[in-house]
Order: structure tokens, then C-alpha cells, then sequence
């Protein structure tokens, strides 16, 4: 059935990465309802150039200019911000990796945006921002990542006071059961072959050392207004329950699905309304089975504990967790480091710049600023 409101604008920024792609697959078969009105690329101009054939969008961003780019592109920074504010822009799906990311998040948000965030990088840098952000002006945050929506979808119709604690489930990537001494020497490849999910390169590592763990315990706390020690996290090596949450009552809600970005990011959209979508591939318990469980490997994968530290810590730790990590995922993925340095990176990095202030956003890009420069010179890269 065609609704009978106009379709609702919408801003994909990073159209050209990972999430960026399976959104506009989404939005694509859902084109009664949306219509894509602008979309922004860092570096992807052929692919960007293709995309805004297809969608015909108001507006196309390049944030690195390119010398051969259309007149009616606008490049640099500032094109994710004029992006995201539009008038003709009702949802931004901000599917940008990195701090990069943060500016465009907060810009919607003041201007009443509901903002699609798969960029969780910004909720770890400045969850209380984001808070603000949406008090002044209204603007909504709803999760693209897949546990996030998961949670929501269990919890919606609910307090929070109904919630006794959530479980978020994780993979273990490709290193799950991986020895100690085979961790060590683990290259490149072995980190970006990740069993489940297909993503871009730096959230493969952060899955592979389970830093994007922490950054999602501690999305989960900004989002959901839950303190730390009401966020578990369990290992479920399949990735078809995407998390759990017990009620005060000790029932327990799932949401499940094949693992699927189409289906989260259709939820963002649409959420709480549920609408016809014929993308997601039927669910089969048999075939999904079985569907097992493990504790965490805190001794192998430091990072969660690090990121869950850092969050509990609060300030500025966690960007300065954040901007760690980001640098040296770069590092390692220049083969300029080793998988094991990753996490020694983020915990010199916390140690050493992790209590400056982060009361305001110029503090935050400051910690942000220190923890690279401090990364950097660590490995002389
Ligand atoms: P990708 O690397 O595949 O894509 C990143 C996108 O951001 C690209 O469009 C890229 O442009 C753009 N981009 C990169 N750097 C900048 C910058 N400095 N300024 C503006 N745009 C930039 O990443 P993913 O799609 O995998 O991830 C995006 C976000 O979603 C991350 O925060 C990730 O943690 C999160 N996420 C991803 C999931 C997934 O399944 N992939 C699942 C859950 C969350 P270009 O390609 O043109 O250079
Ligand atoms: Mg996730």
C-alpha cells in the first residue's frame, strides 16, 4: 500500500562505504516512503558520481575535492554539515567512520533532525553532547548499529526502569579461539576475514580485537541511559540474536534475524513504525542452528575492558579511547604495527592523556587532537 505522506527527505552521509551502500539498497525498494535529497562521499567520486545518477539528490558532497567533479558538487568539510541541515532533509543516516563523523551528528540534531547513526564514534566522543544537541533542538538519535536496534526493538513500549540490564552479543571475530601466541603474529588479512559480517576495514579490526565492543557498550549507555554495570556483553559466534535484554520481571527479549545492515538500517528509518520490506532474507531456526554462547576473553582481547574503563571513567577517556584506537587501526592496517600493539596503543594512550577535560566539544577534539599526536609518536608514525 503507497502512503499517502510525501515521501521524507534523507541525507545519507558516507554513501560510498559499507553502510552507506546497503542504505541506499534499502532506500532504493522503499521509495514510496523516502527520497534520498542529498548524499556525501569522502573519496569514492566514481562510485558518488553513480550514485547520484541513480538518486538524482539535491545535493552531493565530496569532502576531499576533486579536480574533475561536477560544478554542483560542494567539497570540504563543511559539505557534511550543509548536508545534514538542510530543509529538504528530514532523516540524516550518518554512516561516516570515525570522528569525523561528529560535527554532521551534532549539526542535525540542533536543527531537529531525526539522525540514523551508525557512526557510533560520535556517541562515544561526546554522549553528552549529543544529549544537548537533541534538547536544543529536538532532534532524535535512533541506532543503525545492529545490537542498538535490537535493543530498541525489544524495549520500545518500555521504560527504562523496566530494564534490568541488556546483553549485548558479540562474534569474537575472526580470532575467536585463536591462541595467544598465533594472536601475536595474526596479519592484515587474517584480522579483515571476519566470519559473519561484511564492513568496512577499520570496524572489521575494531571487531577483530573487540574495541568495537567498547565502543558499543558505551554507545549503549548513551543511548539507552543505562550505567555500565547494567551492559553485559556475551560471545555468540553465529550473529542471529542480536542482543538481549532482561526485564526487572527477569524475562528476557531477543530480536533476531539473519545477519543482515539492511534490516537495522530500515528500522532507523521507519522506527517505531514496522513497514513491508522484502530485502531481508527469510528467518529459519533450523537452518540458523545452532545458536550458541561464550564468555569473553578478557586476557586475550583487552580492548572491551579498556573501552568499558574508559566509559566508566567518563571526561574526555573515551574520545581519547576513540582517537587511540582510530590511529592505530590506520597504523596497523599500514602494516606499520602489529595486531597486539593495538590495544597497548589505547591503554598507554588512556594513561597518559585519558584524564583531560571533555566538559565541551573544543576539549573533546583536544583529547582527541593529544591521543593521536601521542599514538603517533609511540610507534614513530
Ligand atoms: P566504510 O569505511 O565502509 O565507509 C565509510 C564512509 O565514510 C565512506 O563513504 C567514506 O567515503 C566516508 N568517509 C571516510 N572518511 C571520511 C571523512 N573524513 N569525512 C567524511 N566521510 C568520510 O565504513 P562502514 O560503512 O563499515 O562504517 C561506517 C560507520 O558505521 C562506522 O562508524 C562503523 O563503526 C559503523 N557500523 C558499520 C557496520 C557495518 O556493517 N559496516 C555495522 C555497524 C556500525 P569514501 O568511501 O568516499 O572514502
Ligand atoms: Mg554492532
Amino acid at each position: 500500500m503507497t502512503p499517502v505522506t510525501a515521501p521524507k527527505g534523507v541525507a545519507v552521509l558516507g554513501s560510498t562505504g559499507s553502510i552507506g551502500t546497503t542504505a541506499l539498497r534499502v532506500l532504493d525498494r522503499q521509495r514510496a516512503r523516502f527520497r534520498v535529497t542529498a548524499l556525501t562521499a569522502n573519496s569514492n567520486g566514481a562510485l558518488l558520481r553513480e550514485q547520484a545518477r541513480k538518486f538524482q539528490p539535491a545535493f552531493v558532497g565530496m569532502v576531499e575535492s576533486q579536480a574533475d567533479a561536477d560544478d554542483a558538487w560542494k567539497s570540504g568539510t563543511d559539505a557534511l554539515i550543509s548536508a545534514a541541515t538542510r530543509d529538504d532533509v528530514d532523516i540524516v543516516l550518518n554512516a561516516i567512520v570515525g570522528a569525523a563523523g561528529l560535527d554532521a551528528t551534532l549539526a542535525a540534531l540542533k536543527g531537529g533532525k531525526r539522525v540514523a547513526l551508525a557512526n557510533k564514534e560520535t556517541l562515544v566522543i561526546a554522549g553528552d553532547l549529543v544529549k544537548q544537541a537533541c534538547a536544543a533542538g529536538s532532534g532524535e538519535v535512533i541506532p543503525v548499529d545492529s545490537e542498538h536496534s535490537a535493543i530498541l526493538q525489544c524495549i520500545t513500549g518500555h521504560p527504562t526502569s523496566a530494564v534490568r540490564r541488556v546483553v549485548l552479543t558479540a562474534s569474537g571475530g575472526p580470532f575467536r579461539g585463536w591462541s595467544a601466541e598465533r594472536l601475536a603474529s595474526a596479519t592484515v588479512d587474517d584480522a579483515l576475514r571476519h566470519p559473519t559480517w561484511q564492513m568496512g576495514r577499520k570496524i572489521t579490526i575494531d571487531s577483530a580485537t573487540l574495541a568495537n565492543k567498547a565502543l558499543e557498550v558505551i554507545e549503549a549507555h548513551f543511548l539507552f541511559g543505562l550505567p555500565y554495570d547494567r551492559i553485559d556483553v556475551v560471545v555468540h559466534p553465529q550473529s542471529v540474536v542480536h542482543s538481549f535484554v532482561e526485564f526487572i520481571d527477569g524475562s528476557v527479549v531477543a530480536q533476531m534475524s539473519v545477519p543482515t545492515m539492511e534490516l537495522p538500517v530500515l528500522y532507523a528509518l521507519t522506527h517505531p513504525e514496522r513497514v513491508a520490506d522484502d530485502g531481508v532474507p527469510a528467518f529459519d531456526p533450523v537452518k540458523l542452528s545452532p545458536m550458541t554462547y561464550e564468555p569473553v576473553d578478557h586476557e586475550r582481547f583487552p580492548a572491551l575492558r579498556l573501552g568499558i574503563s574508559a566509559g566508566v571513567a567518563g571526561g574526555a577517556a573515551p574520545a581519547v579511547y576513540n582517537a587511540a584506537n582510530e590511529c592505530a587501526v590506520a597504523a596497523f592496517l599500514a602494516g606499520k604495527i602489529r595486531f597486539g600493539d593495538i590495544p597497548s596503543a589505547i591503554s598507554s594512550a588512556l594513561d597518559k592523556v585519558g584524564d583531560m577535560p571533555g566538559g565541551t566539544r573544543e576539549q573533546l577534539l583536544a583529547a582527541d587532537a593529544a591521543a593521536r599526536r601521542y599514538v603517533q609518536e609511540m610507534f614513530k608514525c
